[in-house]
Order: C-alpha cells, then sequence, then structure tokens
C-alpha cells in the first residue's frame, strides 16, 4: 500500500489567507509534519498525530513524513507561507531523489501558500509592479560571498529585491552588510519596505530611505523589499503612504 504526501502552504498568518485546498489538505491528513509554530496554526483534529520539529530539522523532518506514508499514511508536510519558497517541498524533493525507491512510488502533491513576499506588498501597494526578485539571507546553505554577488547582480540588473531570512541568532551581521553593499549600488533615496509578522496580530510595515534603513529594523520574522531607482513612494493626507514600481523603465538603469 502506498500513502500521499501533501506538502501544505499555509499562508503568513492570517487564517484568511489560508486556501480552500490548503484547508482541506490539513482535514484530510492522518499525520502532521512541520516546525513547531506553524503547526501550532492549524486546529487540532481528533485522530491526527502531530509531529513537530525544528527550525532547522527539514531534512530529518522530510524523511521522517515520506518514511510514514510509505506506511501506507495520509500525511500533511506544513510550511508557513509557499512550501516552495526557501521551505519544505524543496526538502521533499531532495529525500524522494536521493531516498529509496517506495518514496518515488508515493503519490506528492504540492499546495502553494501565499509567500511573505506578496502578503507585504499587498501592504504597501505595488512594490513588485516590474521585474523582482527573492534572496534568502541565509547562509546555513550557500556559502555568503555567493549572497554578496547576487545582490550586486540584482541591484546592478534593476530588479526589486524581496529579502527573506535577514536575521536569525546565528547570522546576526548578514543584513547590516547587505544594507551597506546596496548603498553603494542605488541611490540613497530607494524605498525599503520592512514586513514584520504580516497577517499576525502583531503585524507592523515601515518604510524607510535605503539611506535611513537600519539593520536593527529587521528579525526573524521581517521580510525586506528593497525598491529600484524607479520605485516611488505616495504620499497621502491621513492615510499610510502607497509604494510602487511602476510597469514601465526606459532602460537598465546601474
Ligand atoms: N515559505 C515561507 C518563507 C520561509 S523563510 C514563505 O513563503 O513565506 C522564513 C522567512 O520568511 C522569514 O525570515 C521572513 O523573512 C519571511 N516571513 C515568513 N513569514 C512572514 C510574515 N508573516 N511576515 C513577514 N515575513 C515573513
Amino acid at each position: 500500500m502506498s500513502g500521499r504526501v501533501a506538502v501544505v502552504g499555509i499562508g503568513p498568518g492570517d487564517p484568511r489567507y489560508l486556501t480552500p485546498e490548503a484547508a482541506e489538505a490539513l482535514v484530510g491528513a492522518e499525520a502532521l509534519y512541520g516546525y513547531g509554530p506553524y503547526l501550532d496554526r492549524v486546529p487540532t483534529r481528533t485522530g491526527q498525530s502531530r509531529h513537530p520539529s525544528d527550525n532547522r530539522e527539514e531534512g530529518a523532518r522530510a524523511v521522517a513524513a515520506l518514511r510514514h506514508a510509505a506506511q501506507g499514511a495520509r500525511v500533511a508536510v506544513v510550511s508557513g507561507g509557499d512550501p516552495g519558497v526557501f521551505a519544505m517541498a524543496a526538502a521533499i524533493c531532495e529525500q524522494i531523489e536521493t531516498g529509496p525507491e517506495s518514496f518515488r512510488a508515493l503519490d506528492v502533491v504540492f499546495i502553494p501558500g501565499i509567500t511573505a513576499m506578496l502578503a507585504v506588498a499587498a501592504k504597501i501597494g505595488a512594490p513588485l509592479g516590474h521585474d523582482f526578485c527573492a534572496i534568502s539571507l541565509s547562509d546555513n546553505l550557500k556559502p555568503w560571498d555567493l549572497v554578496e554577488r547576487r545582490l550586486d547582480a540584482a541591484a546592478g540588473a534593476g530588479f526589486v529585491i524581496a529579502l527573506y531570512n535577514p536575521v536569525s541568532r546565528a547570522r546576526p551581521w548578514q543584513f547590516g552588510n547587505t544594507i551597506e553593499r546596496l548603498r553603494r549600488l542605488l541611490p540613497k533615496e530607494t524605498p525599503v519596505v520592512f514586513g514584520r509578522a504580516v497577517g499576525r496580530s502583531d503585524e507592523t510595515i515601515n518604510v524607510v530611505t535605503l539611506a535611513g534603513a537600519e539593520a536593527t529594523f529587521a528579525d526573524m520574522a521581517t521580510l525586506v523589499i528593497v525598491g529600484t531607482r524607479e520605485t516611488r513612494l505616495i504620499v497621502r493626507p491621513g492615510q499610510t503612504p502607497l509604494v510602487y514600481t511602476p510597469r514601465a523603465v526606459a532602460e537598465v538603469s546601474a
């Protein structure tokens, strides 16, 4: 008998951001695997086992979930945001590729969720209105000099840059280094959006200029969007400003 694995994105935090497809997959699962705080956001259901694990144990979590499914169970692996964005979908694929033949026989589905970058952008206007990219500042799985080269290339080519994983306890200096680097390549008035805990009760959204950005403005729950030369701020009386990147650009500006 072969089981099923659903790799489920639960969005950034607001239950209204959970898609009906994701909700259905969570209810239908016999076993839930995921980072503890993400599992805590899923309503409990009798007859369903829960297997929380630590943030940095994605590989081991993927193997445990696949083994459980290979015994015939219906398993859901939960990710915050979208499972395909710096999350469990790739970890599951890695283990299917390198693991036993029984993993390849499994029915595996990937259920998308609203990723942090899109949730933050929607709170402030349209910062991703023109070409953009996403870079994780975590150097756990890649060398830091590769991150630096990608930052330089992205800023130099005029991409809006969404920065995931700006800071963690184990990575205290990387985001400060990033701000300094981008200041060399972009005008000091470039808008920078800090979206923290979006969709949760302690959500904050702040807009500053690149010159005014400080490393202390971000923590583990923050997604940072760095604009381009074209990204604009619309100040409105009595309302929060809008940040947007116009759809058209005349030439590559770097
Ligand atoms: N799969 C997730 C990303 C995991 S990486 C997604 O698609 O959103 C973890 C990083 O995502 C955090 O360091 C932070 O940069 C960002 N993030 C996750 N949830 C967030 C939220 N609610 N608000 C702001 N940023 C968030």
